[in-house]
């Protein structure tokens, strides 16, 4: 079992990159942001919660998040590979638990990788993505505040898998294909 946390700011390239590496290395791709707008698509009430969370550019709460996870985690086919978690561990708090719940189960984290783009072009590709994506926290004011969310609770989980020595940064800037050849070269490592 491989487990993967694949991290970065707001419009990094985490969802494009995810895809890519569930086709290469059979992984689940497990996003928490797609868990959460689906929970929202759905009309629950837990997606009202959630989407008044979302659309202000703010976390939906540990507690809330991490119950969604779980669950998420304990449905995956038996036979998977591992995980590639995108948007998944986004405070200590999460980076914690995750480590107990994956002990739980037998396993652990095998690496985070943190994809490094600078903040022009993330803002960029964040007000682009929202011309077709439809997201209400895809524009210029949620943007600049999901990123000082970012710096303030995401930023210390790269700590804290540094301090596991469970962490490398690539390059995120270039082709969608050159930020995958990067990702690649770490995965393959991994796997011998
Ligand atoms: P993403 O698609 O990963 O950019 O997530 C979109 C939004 O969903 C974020 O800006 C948060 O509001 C919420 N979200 C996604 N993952 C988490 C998480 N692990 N903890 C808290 N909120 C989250």
């Amino acid at each position: 079992m491989i487990n993967i946390i694949l991290c970065g700011a707001p419009g990094c390239g985490k969802g494009t990159q995810s895809k890519l590496i569930v086709d290469k290395y059979k992984l689940m791709h497990l996003s928490t942001g797609d868990l959460l707008r689906n929970e929202i698509k759905s009309n629950s009430d837990l997606g009202k919660i959630v989407e008044s969370y979302i659309s202000n550019g703010n976390f939906v709460p540990d507690d809330m998040i991490i119950d969604i996870l779980e669950k998420t985690i304990d449905n995956m086919p038996k036979n998977s590979e591992g995980i590639i978690l995108d948007g998944f561990p986004r405070t200590v708090n999460q980076a914690e638990t995750l480590e107990i719940m994956l002990k739980n189960r037998n396993t652990d984290t095998d690496i985070l990788i943190d994809i490094i783009v600078d903040e022009e072009e993330l803002i960029n590709r964040v007000i682009s993505r929202g011309l077709t994506s439809g997201r209400a926290d895809d524009n210029l004011e949620i943007i600049k505040k999901r990123l000082e969310v970012y710096h303030e609770k995401t930023e210390p989980v790269s700590n804290f898998y540094k301090n596991l020595n469970k962490y490398v940064s690539i390059n995120g800037m270039g082709t969608i294909d050159e930020i995958f050849n990067r990702i690649s070269t770490v995965l393959d490592n991994i796997k011998q």
